[in-house]
This record gives structure tokens, C-alpha cells and sequence, in this order.
């Protein structure tokens, strides 16, 4: 960085660093900073980081949202020289180096880590999102939670035999990890968790569907693991469906191909696009719209903006790095360090992703887990997804809690979380389905 890019040094004052997301990405950049003389500014358009790979337990009711998320201003409490501020961030100058912010005003900074992650993409028909909801915030999930407990309550409440079929048909798009982990979910509180429960409809008798336009289930992972997983889709009764291409989504049905699906439930979790704050750079994009960084995952030409997490498109050995939580938590670690060894006047590190495996989940006891040299199934990988979600929970609290939510529901099959409230309630004691989007 030249002297006349280091403003902190003739203004007599802490470089500025602000930090855009509360994520994994940008938590663990904040928390990287910790012992750094400058002035970190964090901010997030919600007050609370919410830890993704279980926002699947919390829209099938197993979790409550504040076991899975924690406010970003207490986690960083300890840190006396961040200030966490809950903004939406509309605007970013790289030229004048402002961040604009929708309750904020403009902030000034001289190094930036853009970590704003991605969104739900519905290949170009946003029209879907309304009745087919993506799952990325805690607000997404308790959305997708009222649907399926409100759909159950119109079942028990419906009199024609059609229309109570179409409500306990629960449609789920994309056969990633979200997808699996979602329709495994699902059949299980369905098929076991509620059967005592009502009287007039038989939750036991719910079709859930798992509609992939691809060939194969889980296809980031070998073949043999997406073959077991979906396997054990199937033992809980999972129609699991691949080379489904969904042509049509509206609140009454699903069209793949010729064939129409009946059903007021359907969840998206076919695709993601980044952050639209990523256009803003003026940087190369890949397909997605991610930013597409160099080494240090500085944007080309900007040494003071760095991007991080889902919106970074970078690779690692020639392979890309993939959009999970350890690359976003490793990159906001390397870009903390790399703006560290900018104010030493020291050469910038380039990243290099760490895989330590991917596991994903398929309903109680059943996981899969690819380390790279070998792989694990069944109920090895199962305990071992419980342990390291547990380690990376965000809070002892959220810890503590989560163990004894799963140990309670785990065991019993419990209630879980299986409150209908505010729309929601609304929506179960409607005959049709409530379409205004929220998002
Ligand atoms: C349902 C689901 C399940 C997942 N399961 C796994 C898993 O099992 N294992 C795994 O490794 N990874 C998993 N992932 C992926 C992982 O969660 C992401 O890779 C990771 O969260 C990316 O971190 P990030 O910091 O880039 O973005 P995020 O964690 O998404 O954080 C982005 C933050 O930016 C904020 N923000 C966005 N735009 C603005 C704006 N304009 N103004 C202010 N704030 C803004 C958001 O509120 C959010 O807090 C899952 C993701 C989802 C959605």
C-alpha cells in the first residue's frame, strides 16, 4: 500500500475497518481483529449471526431459533474497540471508500471485508419465491415452519380428500445438502413425530417429495455416499426423484414435465446467488455473481477492499473453494491477518482453503461424511455431525441447550418447537394458502 493510501497515518488516528455481515465470514474476521490497534465496525441488516447448517431443525420444528443464533453485539461484546451496528447496507464507493447504509448514514473506512453471503436463485423465475420459499435466514426458517405445521392443521381440519392429499404432499426442489436434510426432517416428524397426535387426517400418510433436476442426490459428494444417502431418504420415506426438472411452481401445484403434483407445500433449495452488494465493486464476477478475488482475497487493483465467504469466488490447488461455513470462517480469518500484516508493512499471505470434510445429515441416526481419503455412513457419521456442529455452535448457551433439545426430541420424538404463530396462525385456519412473499 502506497503512503499516500494510509489516511490513519496523517490523520493521527486507528485504521478504520468495517466488516459488512455478521456471518461466518465476517465473525470470524471481527474476532480475528480482536488484539489489533484499529476500529472495527460491524454491520448486518439483523442483530443476530445465525449458525446455517441447522436452520433446517429450526423449519422443521426441532430447534428454536434462539438455540441456532446468537446477537452479533454479544458475541463481540468483549471486544471494546468494535461497534456493532444493525443497518442495511445499500451502497459501497470503492473510489471515496464509503460504505452507505440505510439507518447509519455513510461510513468511511480503509480497509473493508464485503461479507455478505448469498440468496436463493430461482433461475429466473422470481415469481416462485412467493409459494416456494428458500431457506437462508431465521426468518426463512420459522416462515417454512408455519407453512408445514399449518398445513397439517388444515389437513386435520379438511373435509375433502383431494384438497387434504394436496396439504399433506410436501414438495422439496434440489437434492443438495439443505434439500436431504430438509426432506429427511420432514418424513420423520411426519411418519413418527405427530401420528398420535390427530384424529381426522393421518400424518403417517404424508407424501414427501424430493424433486432433483440433476442425476444423482448430494452430487458435491462421491457417488457412493449420494447412493446412501439416498437410500436412506427412501427407508423414511422419502420419494426421492432425480432428472425432475420443475417447469411450474404455484400454490396449489408442482409441474414436472407432463406430470402435475398437487400440493400447498413446496421449499426451494435448488440454487443460490450472491449478494447483489458484489456488483457494486466494479470487480469480475463468476456465473453466480461472486466476486472473483485475488490470492490475498483482495479485489484486483483495491488492496483495502477484501471479499469473503459465499459472495468470493477464489480456488485453492486449482479447485474452486466451496460455499460452506469453514471456507468463510478460514477466509475471514486470512483476511484479518492480511490487513494485520498491511499496517506491519508486511507481504500479504495468499489463501489457502483447509478442507477438513464435508457431512451432511439424512433424518435421525443417518449422516454421511466425505473426508477426502475415506468416507463414513450411518451412525458414525451421525455422531460425528453432532459433535462438530455442537463444537462450532456460536455460545455456550446455544451449546448446552441444543444437547438437550436433540437428546429430548432424539429419544421421545418430542414436540420440539411446534408453535404456530403471528401469519401462520392465521394461515392454518384459512382454506387458502396466504401468497403475499416476505421476502
Ligand atoms: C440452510 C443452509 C444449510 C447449510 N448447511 C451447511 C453445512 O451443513 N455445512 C457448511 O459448512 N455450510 C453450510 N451452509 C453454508 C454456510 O452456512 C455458508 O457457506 C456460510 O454461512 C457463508 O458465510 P458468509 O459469511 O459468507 O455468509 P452468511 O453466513 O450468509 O452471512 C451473511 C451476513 O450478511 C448479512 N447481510 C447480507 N446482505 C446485507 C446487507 N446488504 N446489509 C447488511 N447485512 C447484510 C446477512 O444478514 C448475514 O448475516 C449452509 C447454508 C444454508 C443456507
Amino acid at each position: 500500500m502506497t503512503a499516500a493510501a494510509k489516511p490513519w497515518m496523517t490523520e493521527h488516528r486507528k485504521p478504520r475497518v468495517v466488516i459488512i455481515g455478521g456471518g461466518f465470514g465476517g465473525l470470524y474476521a471481527a474476532r480475528a481483529l480482536k488484539r489489533d490497534d484499529v476500529e472495527v465496525t460491524v454491520l448486518d441488516r439483523t442483530n443476530h449471526h445465525v449458525f446455517q447448517p441447522l436452520l433446517y431443525q429450526v423449519a422443521t420444528a426441532t430447534l428454536t431459533p434462539a438455540d441456532i443464533a446468537a446477537p452479533i453485539r454479544w458475541l463481540l461484546r468483549k471486544q471494546r474497540h468494535t461497534t456493532v451496528l444493525m443497518t442495511e447496507v445499500t451502497d459501497i464507493d470503492v473510489e471515496r471508500r464509503t460504505v452507505t447504509t440505510s439507518s447509519a448514514g455513510a461510513l468511511p473506512y480503509d480497509f473493508v471485508i464485503v461479507a455478505s453471503g448469498a440468496r436463493h436463485a430461482y433461475f429466473g423465475h422470481p415469481e416462485w419465491e412467493a409459494v416456494a420459499p428458500g431457506l437462508k435466514s431465521i426468518d426463512d426458517a420459522v416462515e417454512i415452519r408455519q407453512r408445514i405445521l399449518a398445513a397439517f392443521e388444515r389437513a386435520e381440519a379438511c373435509t375433502d380428500p383431494a384438497e387434504r392429499a394436496a396439504l399433506l404432499t410436501f414438495v422439496v426442489v434440489g437434492a443438495g445438502p439443505t434439500g436431504v436434510e430438509l426432506a429427511g426432517m420432514i418424513a420423520t416428524i411426519a411418519h413418527h413425530g405427530m401420528v398420535e397426535e390427530f384424529r381426522r387426517s393421518d400424518p403417517s400418510r404424508a407424501r414427501v417429495l424430493l424433486l432433483e433436476g440433476g442425476s444423482r442426490v448430494l452430487a458435491t459428494y462421491p457417488a457412493a455416499l449420494g447412493a446412501r444417502a439416498r437410500r436412506d431418504l427412501i427407508a423414511l420415506g422419502v420419494e426421492v426423484r432425480t432428472g425432475a426438472l420443475v417447469t411450474s411452481v404455484t400454490a396449489d401445484a408442482v409441474q414436472v414435465g407432463a406430470e402435475t403434483i398437487p400440493t400447498r407445500t413446496v421449499i426451494w433449495a435448488a440454487g443460490n446467488a450472491a449478494s447483489p452488494l458484489g456488483r457494486m465493486l466494479g470487480a469480475p464476477l463468476d456465473r453466480s455473481g461472486r466476486v472473483q478475488v485475488a490470492p490475498d482475497l483482495s479485489v484486483p487493483g483495491h488492496e483495502e477492499l477484501f471479499v469473503i465467504g459465499d459472495l468470493a469466488a477464489t480456488a485453492t490447488d486449482g479447485r474452486p473453494v466451496p460455499a460452506v461455513a469453514p471456507a468463510a470462517m478460514q477466509m475471514g480469518r486470512h483476511a484479518a491477518h492480511n490487513i494485520r500484516r498491511t499496517l506491519e508493512q508486511r507481504d500479504r499471505l495468499p489463501f489457502r482453503y483447509r478442507n477438513k470434510g464435508d457431512l451432511a445429515t439424512i433424518g435421525r441416526y443417518r449422516a454421511i461424511a466425505d473426508f477426502g481419503r475415506f468416507t463414513v455412513s450411518g451412525v458414525l457419521a451421525w455422531w460425528l455431525w453432532l459433535l462438530l456442529h455442537i463444537m462450532y455452535l456460536a455460545g455456550f448457551r446455544n451449546r448446552l441447550s441444543v444437547l438437550l433439545e436433540w437428546a429430548y426430541s432424539y429419544f421421545t420424538y418430542g414436540r420440539g418447537s411446534r408453535l404456530i404463530t403471528g401469519r401462520g396462525h392465521e394461515r392454518a385456519a384459512s382454506s387458502t394458502p396466504a401468497l403475499e412473499p416476505k421476502w
